[in-house]
């Protein structure tokens, strides 16, 4: 456990939770499954990490329509509104909707909506002093783009939080450590030097969106503000935080942000059945305590996950970590206590330690270190480092 911060003790902290969000259903064949965020809300309970004064659960309502147009076209959107209804109608396909990723389900427009509706508000509340950290579990929907849908993602609540908060005159600091590349937002604000995004993710050599590598660094006055951290497939949490602590610390600290937006995706787990890291719940946690510690005020949102019991694990222990909280199982000793998916054999929220090992480990190593030496030649310049 890390040292405490006896500040964290005086912070607001605020979860997005409701049943109907993680009750919303993508059919039995997609992978996305809110209920992620149902499983976690049990593990909070169980591991006494919902009863401290300073936190507080807001059922998240929808985003104002007027919010979405900040960043999606009105196209786009009423494209949208009408797939909720399930109309389908052959433009649709080309907005992305009615996808094998991104299927028409009755209910998504509003499911999205709210999903948004959860980042928005916190971000406000954030922006207002009301908060100093927020969670926002079924939020990080980061692949939506301005007309379309992809990769599971509908509306694009870190792209409108993070537009608005530069309408109030923030500096905002995006970083994005779920195992897919978080084109969406980096193209939102590629051309924008008030916005840093800053993904750290499998390459797109191996996985979708197929891009996010190192020498895309933006465009125009954005050059420097855009920053990838692709890692080959495999690589452990030694090669993850190798890479984070070289690139990440240094270039907000510099950047020097009012809020930090961070997507905590747990596909960067060594089990998720769509990444292909190798990284554990020591990598995991060690990289949200390090993005709580550099951020004067943060907006976390779920991002991706397709291992349930894992996701809810690791996000139950992000919570933690930003709450400054240890988890306490109020079920431990118990016979007959209350089993939890593969959870209950391990009767920890944390993994064993995994190391990998041997020629692949050392090609995993020196392409991060590739990565990280470009990143200081070419990008940490720009930030006067
Ligand atoms: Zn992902």
């Amino acid at each position: 456990m890390d040292k405490l911060n006896i500040n964290e003790f005086s912070k607001q902290k605020v979860l997005f939770y409701s049943d109907k969000l993680s009750g919303f259903d993508f059919g039995p064949a997609h992978p996305f499954k809110p209920s992620r965020a149902k499983h976690m809300m049990d593990l909070l309970s169980r591991y006494s990490l919902l009863n401290a004064k300073n936190q507080q659960i807001i059922a998240p309502e929808p985003v104002h329509e007027d919010l979405l147009y900040l960043f999606h076209t009105r196209e786009y959107i009423e494209l949208l509104k009408r797939a909720g209804q399930t109309e389908f109608s052959i433009d649709m396909l080309k907005a992305g909707l009615g996808t094998e990723d991104n299927p028409i389900v009755p209910g998504i427009y509003d499911f999205s909506r709210t999903a948004a509706g959860g980042t928005h508000r916190g971000a406000v509340m954030l922006a207002a002093g009301d908060a100093d950290i927020v969670f926002n579990p079924i939020g990080g929907f980061h692949h939506a783009g301005t007309d379309h849908a992809e990769g599971f993602c509908y509306i694009n609540d870190c792209a409108i939080a993070i537009a608005d908060m530069l309408r109030k005159g923030k500096r905002v600091a995006y970083i994005d450590i779920d195992v897919h590349f978080g084109n969406g937002v980096r193209d939102a604000y590629a051309s924008c030097s008030d916005v840093l995004t800053v993904s750290i993710h499998e390459s797109g050599d191996t996985i979708y969106p197929w891009s996010g590598f190192q020498n895309d660094t933006g465009v125009g006055p954005g050059r420097g503000y855009t920053v990838n951290i692709p890692l080959l497939q495999g690589s452990d949490d030694e090669v993850f935080l190798y890479a984070f602590e070289s690139i990440v610390p240094p270039l907000v600290g510099a950047f020097k942000p009012d809020i930090v937006v961070a997507v905590l995706g747990a596909d960067i787990h060594r089990e998720d059945p769509l990444g292909h890291l190798n990284v554990t719940s020591y990598g995991y946690e060690k990289a949200v305590r390090i993005i709580r510690d550099i951020s004067p005020r943060l907006l976390a949102t779920g991002g991706g996950g397709y291992n349930v019991y894992k996701t809810a694990a690791l996000w139950a222990l992000a919570w933690a970590a930003i709450c400054g909280l240890e988890p306490v199982d109020n079920y431990a000793g118990l016979v007959g206590g209350m089993m939890y998916g593969p959870e209950a054999q391990s009767g920890s929220l944390r993994d064993k330690p995994y190391l990998a090992s041997g020629d692949f480990k050392t090609k995993c190593f020196e392409h991060a270190r590739d990565v990280v030496a470009y990143l200081k030649q070419n990008v940490f310049p720009v930030h006067g480092l």
